[in-house]
């Protein structure tokens, strides 16, 4: 396989997602590409989807101090937002949430959606957990009690002296410390053949959205049935996707907010793989940042980072739109 040339190594590829196409049902998640191929020209259907909701929670603020909000409810706000935005801007595109609400829906249904809604574009609006350090403090002093045996004496007159002794000890408490990181990056899905084009965010201590607890999906992703999908799914769509990505984080630098950058990941991005158009997923900030948290609850925030985003559609669009010169100018450069 190794020292297949390019075009031999496609076409073995393809025999091989055609033999696993025709042999197992599993490839729920592969859609066969419809007629709507990525070489349409015009944007007609952006569906924004607001990560979790109803049971699932997403990350929710825990550190000492937080103001214990949920990663649910700030993408909410922030995605309705983005939405009235994108209606008002771009009156002749239609642009639909997959919710509106704190309604619950799997990965799997709001691919569905995407899909059934022939969107051209899949926006998923997040935010970043990562593990938070535990420290602890004295909040009291309580008596702990030891007795103490000792045997004095030879003989028959040994004796047993037992005293007992009385020791304050301290009561901790224990709490989350509060992460340093804050500020937004943007990820998408790509696959071996092209992640050497964008950083790989392997041992980063990001929130990917796998959905723990939606048991439907289980991928596994060593598998070569995913890495074959997944590199169907880039080739098809890397390039648009990488150009809003970029565009995206233009846009929040500008506000002044850290710009983490565009990150790749093949594992856990299960909901961008799963919609057959290009698709971005956007981790607007951290809950577990003490600045952010506060930042991603205000109104202020939430629409300035609603902006950024719409203005980085909107260039996406008039780039797309336009030549394709233009779009393959940011193709990314070793
Ligand atoms: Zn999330």
């Amino acid at each position: 396989m190794m020292l297949l040339k390019y075009p031999e190594m496609l076409t073995k590829l393809s025999f091989r997602v055609i033999f696993i196409i025709l042999t197992t049902g599993t490839l729920f998640f592969l859609q066969l590409p419809n007629a709507r191929a990525q070489s349409a020209k015009k944007l007609k259907t952006i569906i924004v989807d607001p990560g979790h909701g109803g049971t699932a929670d997403g990350t929710v603020g825990q550190y000492k101090g937080s103001l214990k909000s949920k990663e649910k409810d700030i993408v909410l706000g922030i995605s309705l937002k983005l939405v009235a935005i994108l209606q008002r801007e771009m009156p002749d595109v239609k642009t639909i949430p997959t919710r509106t609400n704190d309604t619950t829906m799997s990965v799997k249904e709001k691919a569905k959606f995407a899909n059934d809604h022939n969107g051209d574009l899949f926006v998923c609006i997040h935010a970043d957990a990562v593990p938070l350090k535990t420290a602890s403090k004295i909040v009291g002093y309580r008596n702990k009690v030891t007795y103490h045996t000792k045997y004095v004496g030879k003989g028959a007159n040994k004796k047993k002296v037992v005293t007992k002794q009385v020791k304050k000890v301290p009561i901790k408490e224990y709490y989350k410390l509060p992460t340093d990181r804050k500020g937004t990056s943007t990820l998408i899905l790509v696959a071996r053949q092209t992640e050497d084009k964008v950083k790989a965010m392997e041992n980063a201590e990001m929130e990917f959205i796998t959905e723990e607890g939606d048991s439907s999906i289980q991928v596994n992703y060593d598998s070569p049935e995913w890495k074959a999908s997944a590199l169907l799914y880039s080739q098809k769509y890397f390039r648009r996707s990488y150009l809003l990505a970029n565009l995206v984080q233009e846009e929040i630098a500008k506000t002044g907010r850290p710009n983490l950058g565009v990150w790749q990941r093949a594992e856990g991005l299960w909901v961008l793989h799963a919609t057959q158009m290009p698709a971005i997923l956007i981790e607007t900030g951290f809950v577990q940042n003490y600045d952010d948290e506060r930042y991603l609850n205000s109104e202020n925030g939430q629409q300035e980072i609603a902006e950024a985003i719409a203005k980085a559609i909107i260039k996406y669009r008039d780039q797309i739109e336009g030549s394709d010169k233009t779009a393959s100018n940011v193709t990314p450069q070793k």
